[in-house]
């Protein structure tokens, strides 16, 4: 059997969207499932679409999300040149192969003359497509006598080159997951091939390296599913074996209606690219996922699960799991709508089973966060006692800052709660007795009860002035855990200072 061989082919006009992520998961999961290779290639041959930065984005998306290319431009392979840009002679070569079979024709209109045409037929209400009717009044190389045409050429007339679209055919073709359907050729137009300037066009060099490539089989996004009867009679035309096509279907917003864009991940508050990007043009900043704080774990997870229901409905399996059992049958037909809940649950759930140490390295990494006041073993701690609530890395900091600040103001309500006149006699005894108390890990709960007992003071009382003491609020972990964590100087520092300030 014909090695598997899946490719990537996205195109270097933005930063990859949740979609584009998604393909290339899939792509990449094929690719693994069957023991073969996984391929990027860059499609750049649209230069009036190219965005500076793009393919680097691409690239570093890609890395990060962990499906590693066995081919790319980076990485080179056997097939190299990756980038289409470079490939320009391999598309001469087979554009005058099929310009001799007679399956292309040279189109010499201008872009005026067709918008001359188009608008003609809008009056009629008509929509213009140049197709198997309207070629024949065009000026091409099928309706221009050989002299003429050889004229134009000798001129150095521009002229892009079109498919000839054959005439009445009934095409059938097959999607794995869509299953077979059929298209007549008098409903698809004559694609430009080559556009004026020579550069193909995405039709023409993306299955000429396909076949190049020895791509086996094509899993895009669903986009290109009525393209795919231009691309079967292309591979027909060149004389070559096709591949096999799998089309996925969209992404979709939320609420579940129409494709996910970035403005709904405005409008909602989530991003909908890996990685953030920077618009060169425009200098706006589109959010990533990354500098959101997701993990790229959960992320690749989460894109997963978009769209494929792996067995027994098992919902956390890491990439390797998942390209053990991904089959593109089970790919699903209807859209799949996109959850920032559920995108929240994923990274909760990678965060809580990753090891303190390791949330430790990422919290030092998280920008806009000092750590410095604490010790790497304060941190561990606080990590231990705070990653089951938290969603994000961040979170474990944020949701713990009074570990990191001491309480300047004291939350009224919790002071009327809490406070009374006996309370400052409570408190300085309580320092007296912890400057003596050994702190030794584990050892503070019973040492609060201790004291408690011998004072004859309630629990929930003392619990609560400390509380409030501590973090200035009736929130936070055990006591016993925040004394321990803050040590004796600072946890005396802080209840004397409520002391001073809450009367
Ligand atoms: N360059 C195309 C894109 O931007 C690739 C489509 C395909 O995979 O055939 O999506």
């Amino acid at each position: 059997m014909k090695k598997v061989r899946v490719r990537f082919a996205p195109s270097p006009t933005g930063p990859l969207h949740l979609g584009g992520v998604r393909t290339a998961l899939y792509d990449y999961l094929f690719a693994k499932n069957q023991g073969g290779d996984f391929v990027l290639r860059i499609e750049d041959t649209d230069t009036a679409r190219y965005v500076e930065g793009a393919e680097d984005y691409i690239m570093e998306a890609l890395e990060w999300c962990g499906i590693i290319p066995d081919e790319s431009p980076k990485h080179g392979g056997k097939f190299a040149p990756y980038r289409q840009s470079e490939r320009r002679e391999i598309y001469d070569k087979y554009i005058a192969e099929i310009l001799t079979t007679e399956h292309a024709y040279l189109a010499f209109d201008t872009p005026e003359e067709l918008d001359e045409v188009r608008k003609e037929f809008e009056q009629r209400g008509d929509v213009f497509a140049y197709n198997y009717i309207t070629r024949e009044k065009l000026k091409n190389s099928l309706t221009l006598s050989k002299e003429e045409v050889q004229n134009l050429l000798e001129q150095k007339v521009p002229y892009a080159i079109r498919f000839r679209m054959p005439i009445d055919r009934t095409l059938n073709l097959e999607d794995i997951i869509r299953g077979k359907f059929s298209v007549n050729t008098n409903t698809l137009d004559d694609k430009v091939l080559v556009k004026n300037d020579g550069m193909p066009t995405y039709h023409f060099a993306n299955v000429v390296d396909d076949h190049e490539m020895e791509i086996s089989h094509v899993i895009r996004g669903e986009e290109w599913l009525p393209s795919l009867g231009l691309h079967y009679l292309l591979y027909e035309a060149m004389g070559w074996e096709k591949p096999q096509f799998a089309h996925l279907s969209l992404i979709l917003k939320p609420e579940g209606k129409g494709k996910l864009s970035k403005r709904d991940g405005d409008k909602f508050g989530f991003p909908v690219f890996p990685l953030s990007f920077k618009d060169p043009e425009t200098g706006n900043i589109s959010k990533g996922f990354r500098e959101e704080g997701y993990l790229p774990e959960a992320f690749m997870n989460m894109v997963a699960l978009l769209g494929w229901t792996p067995a027994e409905d098992r919902e956390i399996l890491n990439l390797d799991e998942m390209a053990a059992e991904f089959d593109l049958q089970k790919v699903h037909k209807a859209g799949a709508r996109f959850s920032k809940e559920k995108a929240e649950w994923f990274n909760h759930e990678y965060l809580k089973t990753k090891g303190d140490s390791e949330i430790l390295t990422l919290l030092k990494n998280t920008v806009d966060i000092d750590l410095k006041k604490m010790s790497d073993a304060q941190l561990l701690k606080i990590i231990a006692l705070m990653k089951e609530r938290a969603t994000f890395i961040k979170d474990i900091y944020t949701e713990s800052k009074f570990f990191f600040e001491a309480p300047t103001t004291y939350n009224e309500k919790a002071v009327k709660k809490a406070w009374n006149e006996s309370t400052a006699n409570s408190l300085n005894d309580f320092c007296d007795y912890l400057a003596n108390a050994s702190f030794a890990e584990g050892t503070l709960k019973q040492e609060l009860h201790d004291f408690a007992e011998t004072k004859g003071i309630g629990m929930g009382k003392l619990m609560m002035t400390l509380r409030l003491s501590l973090v200035g609020e009736l929130k936070g972990p055990e006591i016993p855990d925040i004394l321990e964590i803050l040590g004796k100087e600072e946890s005396i520092a802080r209840i004397k200072n409520a002391l001073n300030n809450i009367h």
